[in-house]
């Protein structure tokens, strides 16, 4: 059904009927606005003047109930319906593209609890995760997931995509932080998981939604279990003579002691964005370490830690670059640091095991190198006892005039270099999701498992109204 003229009005009518007239809008300023994220294909395709894919109506629930009304009418309609929260996703995950219902979460703001004495917190999804953490340190806790995106992304987006702080390697992602989770289903339905994160009462709905990326339903709201901040929190740096020394070093570091950060990063990283931002001069590949808790447990992991390094040739080089990363682990990001247009760029962000990592580097880098005039950097976080995430950038400074065939040049990019890294037993993202940038290859990494999926969200979503287009649904 094509929405014009009367009809048009008619739904818009139903619409504010279930949500409130001024909850219902859709300006011009808007519809360019929610056209964008951070996929730089957006960013591109809106900097040189073409029009981003634009929503009929933005719609702002202010409760879980609102929410199921406005699935009910989009149903019903068969319009599509886009979760929106703070569209900081770099996948282009948040981008209307079939247009219909931009829905936007951020008035389901509310902090519905914090129990210190079970340390847990629940909210609704559309808070800003900064919001959710400044509120936790109040009261002495932290929810220890500090992605560098923390001021610009909802606890929705975050919930959405299974995203990663930087904390990561001693408190874990996003999913291992959940306890429950209420969820409005595609036909507006509301469901609720069961009331613990682990049990063997049939298969986890926590892990079917995580992840999901409003391709199964709308996350409304959270808890969380929470934690203290530790008593002692001590960064460190090293120097590897190349990736490769760093990798086994590191494999061996995070099987001995949990760091809460261990960063390696390759050569040309060392020498490019490290140099840049910290000031750090020597070639090699840089490695940072944080260890944190009691003091005691401390120091006793940082003696096994200091040995396993120079065990494999690092130059130790104590906590001033260590210290100074962890101060400017935002300031990464920021314009003069970042890529940005005109560049063309990319995170080849992928996860494998230790066994395949190092492969997977480079490989990947063997195949990005073969494209005229483009750059590869990368660095390895995120590790886990079984293996790590390998967060590998492309960066062309010149990239093609014409947004066309930038646009074609920067996809024949990433399929050689998610190619190489499937090829060699890596999986296409480790924490930033597949969005739209990656949809097409979701049926070549799963196989004939894609099916499972497909059931599920056709199952759930029988109109095919829900995020459309995206994770290869
Ligand atoms: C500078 C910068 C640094 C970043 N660093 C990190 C990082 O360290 N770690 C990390 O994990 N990510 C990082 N990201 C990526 C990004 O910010 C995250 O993906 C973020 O969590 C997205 O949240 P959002 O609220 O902006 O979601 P959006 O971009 O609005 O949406 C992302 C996806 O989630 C869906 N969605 C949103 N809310 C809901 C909901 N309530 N229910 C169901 N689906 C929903 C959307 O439809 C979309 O598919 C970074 C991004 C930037 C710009």
């Amino acid at each position: 059904m094509e929405f014009k003229g009367f009809m048009i009005n008619m739904v818009q009518s139903e619409l504010e009927d279930a949500v409130g007239v001024e909850n219902v809008s859709c300006t011009h300023a808007e519809q360019i606005t929610y056209g964008v994220d951070y996929f730089w294909l957006s960013r591109m395709w809106a900097d040189k003047g073409n029009t981003p894919p634009a929503p009929e109506f933005v719609v702002r629930p202010g409760s879980t109930e609102e929410v199921a009304k406005v699935m009910k009418i989009a149903n019903y309609y068969k319009i599509p319906v886009q979760p929106w929260g703070g569209g900081s996703g770099s996948q282009g995950g948040a981008l209307p593209m079939a247009g219909g219902i931009l829905l936007d979460n951020k008035r389901m703001n509310k902090m519905l609890d914090l129990n210190t004495n079970a340390g847990t917190v629940t909210c609704e999804t559309g808070i800003i995760f900064q919001t959710l953490e400044d509120y936790c340190q109040e009261k002495g806790y932290s929810m220890m997931h500090l992605p560098s995106c923390l001021t610009c992304c909802t606890v929705g987006g975050a919930l959405a995509h299974n995203g990663i702080g930087i904390l990561s390697t001693k408190y874990g992602k996003i999913d291992d932080m959940v306890l429950w989770m209420e969820v409005v289903l595609p036909t507006g339905e509301i469901i609720e998981t069961l009331p613990v994160p682990k049990h063997s009462s049939g298969p986890n709905l926590i892990p079917l939604f995580l992840g999901s990326e409003g391709t199964l339903g709308i996350i409304t709201k959270v808890k969380f279990r929470l934690i203290h901040e530790p008593e002692i929190r001590r960064h460190h740096a090293f120097l590897f003579p190349d990736i490769h020394t760093g990798y086994e070093a590191c494999h061996k570091i995070v099987q001995a002691v949990k760091p809460s950060i261990i960063r390696l990063f390759d050569e040309a990283e060392t020498v490019s964005i490290i140099k840049k931002v910290i000031g750090f001069e020597k070639q090699g590949s840089f490695m940072n370490l944080t260890l944190e808790g009691y003091k005691g447990i401390v120091a006793a992991e940082e003696e096994i830690a200091l040995k396993l390094a120079q065990e494999y040739g690092a130059q130790y080089l104590g906590t001033e670059y260590g210290e100074k990363w962890y101060e400017n682990r935002i300031t990464f990001f920021y314009p003069g640091h970042i890529m940005n247009n005109p560049q063309m760029f990319g995170t080849l962000d992928t996860v494998a095991t230790h066994e395949n990592i190092e492969k997977i580097y480079w490989a990947m880098k063997a195949e990005v190198s073969k494209f005229p005039n483009v750059r590869f950097i990368s660095h390895s976080s995120h590790w886990y006892d079984w293996g790590c995430m390998n967060y590998s950038r492309f960066i062309l400074d010149n990239p093609p005039e014409d947004p066309e065939e930038a646009l074609r040049l920067h996809n024949q990019i990433w399929n050689a270099g998610v190619r190489a890294a499937l090829a060699n037993g890596g999986v296409l993202n480790d924490h930033h999701g597949v969005g739209l940038k990656l949809s097409r290859l979701m049926k070549e990494q799963y196989g004939p498992a894609m099916k499972v999926l497909e059931i599920m969200k056709k199952g759930l979503d029988p109109n095919g109204i829900m995020n459309p287009y995206k994770m290869g649904l």
